[in-house]
């Protein structure tokens, strides 16, 4: 499913950024939008982004060029 692939991805930038405000300036994305990092919508998206990184857990070698290609096992299909 490429969209489910999609928004996993989106998801996990979306919580990396949001790591690199709390480790540059001590931020959260939803401190500065004032709803609160405890607010009922910012711990769905926090369970939400990871539950994408499980996903891509266990996806990201099917669909990263760079790591299939990488394997020498895998097949060279998509080269
Ligand atoms: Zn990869």
């Amino acid at each position: 499913m490429k969209a489910i692939h999609m928004i996993a991805f989106i998801l996990l930038i979306i919580g990396g950024l949001n790591w690199l405000l709390v480790g540059l300036f001590g931020w959260d994305i939803f401190t500065v939008t004032g709803l609160g990092m405890s607010s009922v919508v910012a711990r769905i998206v926090y369970i939400l982004v990871g539950l994408s990184a499980i996903y891509e857990l266990f996806t990201h070698k099917q669909n990263c060029k760079a790591c299939s290609s990488a394997a020498p096992s895998a097949p060279a299909s998509t080269m």
